[in-house]
């Protein structure tokens, strides 16, 4: 039997914890066995004195061990891929990524989350679609992969439940950023989930957990360390998250946005992020075909019109309605306008991430509810020209009220100055 408190006095003097000992104090936790109280003080000790590699493995392990795991390669008896984001804003890659990876034949079934503050999560975008079904059981999700080739759903309650309650304290007690418990935590969900192979987007800038690219790189390196002990092909890309991806932010926005991009009238940097991680997808699947081969095959899915075929079957088997028009629409949109002309030097993620969750895009609380029909279009993005009164942007609100107080935020988020700034990529890095 472990004694927690003497855990973590250990980890506290900065010594190194037998895989053991890790393992057993995180599966007592998920049992009920060792109280909130120690956790969040080892939880700190983690954040002042880290976890060595072998640590952050026997915590993610056990962490996996502590609910189910799904064997969805066997159920297909195909190599299975998967992705994840590490958050940002106007991040709806996977409902893009989902329609052109099926499209090309590979079967893709993932698992998402809900946002939680200035960041979105895949189901809530899903959710503004009409009728759409996020909740789906186990055998449901497995039999749709099989049938449909895409399923995209909520998390089972009994994956890795360790880290749901973990998850829950480490945000209560200002232990969420620390790379060994973020990798524990990513890595532990989709090794459950069962893919052989996974595409990590680790995003980098404002509206991001890690600020700059040298944070990011740690971040994924640990990822992929973590992918690589549990037998596991794991590939980073880095992404630019100190501008809102795509110019949509909020959920029947961006599902638009997704839709268009699918059917190759997306914007810039949108489409190349959502065609370059299903190369990588494409890529580490049983197709057979290398990056180059693998992102040809990604352009034709959009260019022939399959991608989208794709994306309206798929939602259609989840209860939804596929037709753009069935999506909500807020009652008040607002323009707001550039104050003087000249080039958009910056357009900061998280100011605009949080107009929206004031909009009441996102949650605040876990219990909120949001407004599906609400966000901000970004008509201008860094780089772009803008004359004196040109629109800068969208604010689709509820009422009048927050649509002016959206309106602000979102000016104060937009730095116009003379000179075009540095051309900078989506894809920063990829790595693994
Ligand atoms: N996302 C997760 O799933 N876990 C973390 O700890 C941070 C981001």
């Amino acid at each position: 039997m472990i004694r927690p408190a003497e855990l973590i006095q250990r980890k506290r003097d900065g010594h190194e914890l037998p895989g053991e000992e890790i393992s057993e104090l995180v599966l007592s936790y998920a049992r009920g066995e060792v109280p909130d109280y120690q956790i969040a003080a080892f939880c700190m000790a983690v954040y002042f004195q880290g976890l060595s590699s072998a640590e952050t493995f026997a915590l993610t392990d056990a962490m996996v061990r502590s609910g189910e795991t799904i064997d969805l390669a066997g159920a297909l008896g195909r190599r299975v891929v998967d992705k994840h984001s590490t958050g940002g804003v106007g991040d709806k890659t996977t409902l893009a990524v989902g329609p052109i990876v099926a499209a090309c034949g590979v079967p893709f079934g993932k698992m998402s989350g809900r946002g939680l503050g200035h960041t979105g999560g895949t189901l809530d975008k899903l959710e503004a679609i009409p009728g759409f079904r996020v909740e789906l059981t186990t055998e449901q999700f497995v039999a749709q992969v099989q049938e449909i080739g895409l399923a995209i759903v909520g998390q089972t309650a009994n994956l890795v439940p360790a880290d749901k309650k973990l998850y829950a304290l480490r945000d209560v007690t200002a232990t969420v950023d620390n790379v060994s418990l973020i990798a524990a935590s990513i890595m532990s969900k989709k090794i459950a989930a069962g893919a052989n192979a996974i595409v990590l987007d680790v995003k980098v800038g404002d509206g991001a957990f890690m600020k700059t690219l040298p944070d990011a790189q740690v971040l994924a390196e640990a990822m992929i360390a973590l992918g690589q002990r549990a037998g596991r092909e794991v590939v980073c890309v880095l992404t630019d998250m100190d501008q809102p991806l795509g110019r949509a932010v909020g959920n029947a926005l961006e599902v638009r946005e997704a839709l268009a991009t699918v059917r190759g009238h997306g914007p810039a940097d949108f489409a190349e992020l959502a065609l370059d991680a299903s190369a990588h997808l494409l890529a580490l699947s049983d197709l057979g075909v290398d990056r180059v081969e693998a992102r040809r095959l990604a352009e034709a899915a959009v260019a022939d019109g399959s991608a989208v075929a794709a994306y309206e079957r798929w939602v259609r088997a989840q209860g939804g309605d596929p037709d753009e028009a069935s999506l909500p629409k807020a009652p008040h949109i607002r323009e707001v306008f550039a104050p003087r002309p000249g080039h958009v030097q910056r357009l900061s993620a998280l100011p605009v991430g949080l107009a929206a969750l004031h909009l009441g895009a996102g949650r605040r609380e876990k219990e909120d509810s949001i407004d599906h029909a609400v966000g901000v279009v970004c008509r201008k993005k860094r780089g772009d020209a803008v004359e004196e009164g040109e629109p800068l942007a969208e604010i689709h609100a509820a009422d009048e009220r927050t649509a002016l107080e959206a309106a602000a935020d979102v000016l104060a988020a937009y730095e116009i100055g003379d000179e075009p700034p540095r051309p900078r990529a989506i894809v920063l890095d990829t790595l693994g």
